[in-house]
């Protein structure tokens, strides 16, 4: 189809020499040949993309140990606290923002789902309906966090730019992303339907590519994790137990996530697994702070 929009070059560092990754044509995939960035390279219709968020859940339960992460999170965020604005790019049903509020930040939420915008609105949490590259802010923000979306963007450099534009002068960014170079990944395969969704996902970060654009834009490191693996994901992959689906999983996941939550032990052997995934840059999801030069 002529009227069919491809990438030409590398959204990480703009290098014309892309070659399409062999047995992955399904989903478009592309690895830049200068930064070994991976990409889907062709860009989704709108209505492509409104297939699989459609599906999304907007049911308004959140997990007490996520809250409890995003209370730790927040903790460490007080430090860059001056002006007292915190933004979330792609804020799902604004449950992280809500936590902020009530520890006395003044939020702003941005969602593309309508249905996600009001219920941020029914917490009291004001969303803008779009994305960042159409937002007007009216104010500068101390910290900027882009949890799981990055994955999401055909342009992901732009929607960086913008938000080192939002921040104050050594305001922070926070990303989360999953990593393409997981021992998960490594152990059970990359299978197209499963961690190459498209069009849901289209970027593939790793923490070297990452790094790669972020101090492209502008920023400069604070830290850099990679952590988790999904011992249930693997288990079930392995045994091909289909008889599993994603719902138990996550329920198996989220009680072993409270029991080791609930257990000196289970917390200390929680770190370690996560220092050696974090070493050896093999952890199931990225986590960057960054900060604005
Ligand atoms: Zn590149």
């Amino acid at each position: 189809m002529s009227d069919e929009l491809y990438l030409k070059s590398c959204p990480v560092c703009d290098c014309n020499k892309v070659a399409p990754v062999r047995g992955y044509e399904e989903v478009y995939l592309h690895r830049c040949e200068r930064c070994g960035f991976h990409f889907s390279n062709r860009i989704a219709t709108p209505e492509e993309l409104k297939i699989p968020y459609a599906k999304y859940s907007r049911s308004d339960w959140i997990s007490p140990i996520t809250l409890l992460r995003y209370q730790e999170l927040l903790g460490y965020f007080e430090k860059y606290r001056r002006i007292n604005t915190i933004l979330d790019v792609g804020c799902g049903n604004g449950h992280f923002l809500k936590v902020a509020l009530e520890r006395g930040w003044k939020v702003y939420g941005i969602e593309y789902d309508e249905k996600a915008v009001q219920m941020c609105k029914n917490k009291d949490v004001p969303c803008h309906l779009g994305s960042i590259l159409d937002f007007e802010a009216e104010t500068q923000y101390d910290v900027i966090t882009f949890f799981e979306v990055i994955e999401h963007l055909f342009y992901p450099k732009e929607h960086i730019q913008k938000a080192y534009r939002l921040l104050r002068h050594k305001g922070a960014i926070y990303i989360t992303t999953p990593n393409l170079h997981s021992l998960s990944g490594y152990i059970v395969g990359k299978e197209i339907h499963d961690f190459f969704c498209y069009p849901e996902h289209v970027c593939y970060f790793t923490p070297y590519t990452l790094h790669r654009m972020l101090t492209e834009v502008g920023f400069h490191k604070v830290y850099m994790k990679t952590t988790g693996i999904d011992i249930f994901y693997i288990r079930n992959r392995l045994a091909k137990n289909k008889g599993l689906d994603s719902q138990s999983i996550r329920k198996e996941r989220e009680n072993f996530r409270h029991i080791i939550s609930h257990n000196q032990l289970g917390k200390l052997a929680y770190r370690g697994i996560n220092w050696i995934l974090t070493i050896t840059r093999l952890g199931d999801t990225i986590k960057a702070l960054y900060v604005k030069k």
